[in-house]
């Protein structure tokens, strides 16, 4: 009898320890918000795909995205400059080609209206440095930057944005587990620029999603691995689109491009957002 006992209560113990370890490891990621950081018309969309319709303009779309670790925040991208919201006709390309972007809504305003300030983003990660996703960066010198060495090393006007941020910059050298949970990760896709990244997120109930920067900017290209002209380097492109697409069958992810507007008028924009 007694025997019985102590191996039930050792069993008891088992379990409870096994549930124990299981909250641990339970996923440290609880909220997922979208931003809007920026609509825009792009003038001749085949700069993106060469060759595909040239001289078409098309919609574009920016987003940023907040994300809530019971260790903090995280955002992701910045988007255009706030001060575009200000401009009645948004900011015209200097290269007609390129994108004419508006702001209808600043990224403070959105974080003010979800009760958060700059100071209570812990960690600041841009998918690189160009400037529809850096455009606030400047906002948040209390935050880690977590960006790439070879971004901030890219000597051109892009990278230099980040040697001019006050804030303390994580240089990484590939990728990178943000909260030590596997919960969010950075990963490096090189090719659109040097150091350009992305971002694995494992939600409880949404599930794995990747966040595209601009690793790619619409599902066409996606779809056709087409690798716009601007891109330091075609073949890095190919190979982080592959890189990506291994990561979301691994994880069963799905793949939230940042520039896709059908994509993005097919989610839920803050304050609503993904658990
Ligand atoms: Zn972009």
């Amino acid at each position: 009898m007694k025997s019985w006992s102590i191996y039930i209560a050792s069993l008891a113990a088992l379990s409870i320890s096994a549930a124990a370890a299981s909250a641990q490891t339970k996923s440290g990621v609880d909220k997922l918000y979208i931003l809007n950081c920026g609509e825009g018309v792009s003038g001749d969309i085949s700069r993106w795909s060469p060759g595909v319709n040239v001289g078409k303009s098309m919609d574009f779309v920016d987003n940023c995205y907040l994300i809530h670790h019971t260790q903090g925040w995280l955002l992701w991208d910045t988007g255009v400059t706030d001060a575009i919201a200000a401009m009645p006709d948004g900011q015209a390309p200097a290269d007609p080609k390129a994108t004419h972007w508006r702001r209808p809504k600043t990224l403070i305003s959105q974080l003010e209206g979800l009760g958060i300030k700059p100071a209570d983003i812990k960690y600041l990660a841009v998918s690189h440095t160009h400037p529809d996703h850096v455009g606030n960066i400047k906002m948040f010198p209390q935050s880690t930057v977590l960006v790439q060495k070879a971004e901030y090393d890219w000597p051109t006007p892009f990278g230099q944005t980040l040697q001019a941020v006050a804030s303390q910059v994580n240089k990484l050298e590939g990728d990178h587990d943000v909260f030590g949970d596997l919960s969010v990760t950075i990963i490096a896709t090189p090719g659109h620029t040097p150091g350009h990244q992305s971002l694995l997120v494992k939600l409880p109930n949404t599930g794995a999603l990747v966040l595209s920067g601009d690793a790619v900017h619409f599902k066409s290209n996606w779809d056709n691995r087409g690798v716009p002209s601007m891109n330091t380097d075609k073949d890095k492109t190919l190979a982080s689109m592959q890189r990506i697409a291994d990561v979301l069958a691994k994880e069963t992810a799905q793949l939230w491009i940042n520039h896709d507007k059908a994509q993005r008028d097919s989610l839920k924009m803050a304050p609503g957002f993904y658990d």
